[in-house]
């Protein structure tokens, strides 16, 4: 059946829409019609783009790195495996002490809560760190962090850093536990860094 608006239907529907009778209708704008010579020419001219940064490589030769013999360089500031250290000042009381006093601020700032710590108090005869804790358990979870590198903004002391180094799969999980001794260890630091403007 059809419906036939009467005057007091017309006159709800007026206030409900009123732009309806103002003439303020917002017109979608829309594209060129896809057919005909002109979307014939902006194909062609979007296939021609692309074909020019395909083209570009052609000239740049092949790019195949002989991993793992070869390793791709990694900017300065690239955050991989990290680093506990010690001080290495020659001929201060402080040389070969660990930097990490366990305050735990670096497991504070992880986002990944993937880092922990476990401090004790030094013993005066046979420090290990210079402050009066250290850190008795000091182990990252690699398997969760993300490589953030908000652990070592969050140190004080610049006792965690994080190297180049980014060889560090695994086949299982528990072998991405790093403990204090690996990550006090001399860092193997494989990975190549790039050339200023490389
Ligand atoms: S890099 Fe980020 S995720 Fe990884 S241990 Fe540090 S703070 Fe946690
Ligand atoms: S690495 Fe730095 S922030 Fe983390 S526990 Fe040691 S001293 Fe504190």
């Amino acid at each position: 059946m059809e419906a036939k608006l009467n005057t007091e239907g017309i006159e709800a529907m007026n206030r409900e829409f009123p732009y309806l009778n103002e003439g303020d209708v917002v017109e979608v704008q829309r594209g060129p019609d896809p057919g005909g010579t002109g979307g014939a020419y902006r194909i062609f001219g979007a296939t021609l783009k692309g074909l020019r940064t395909t083209l570009a490589r052609v000239f740049e030769g092949p790019m195949t790195i002989q991993y793992p013999e070869e390793k791709t360089p990694v900017y300065p500031r690239f955050r991989g495996r990290h680093k506990l250290h010690r001080f290495e000042d020659e001929g201060s009381e402080t040389m070969g002490l660990e930097k990490c006093v366990g305050c735990s601020l670096c497991a504070a700032a992880c986002p990944a809560d993937c880092i922990r710590v476990v401090a004790a108090e030094n013993d005066l005869d046979n420090r290990v760190s210079a402050g009066e804790r250290y850190a008795e358990v000091y182990e990252i979870n690699l398997s969760r962090c993300i490589f953030c590198g908000y652990c070592e903004v969050a140190c004080p002391f610049d006792a965690i850093t994080m190297g180049h180094e980014y060889e560090m799969s695994d086949y299982n999980r528990s072998d991405l536990i790093f403990t204090k001794e690996m990550l006090l260890a001399e860092p193997i630091d494989r990975a190549p860094l790039r050339r200023e403007g490389e």
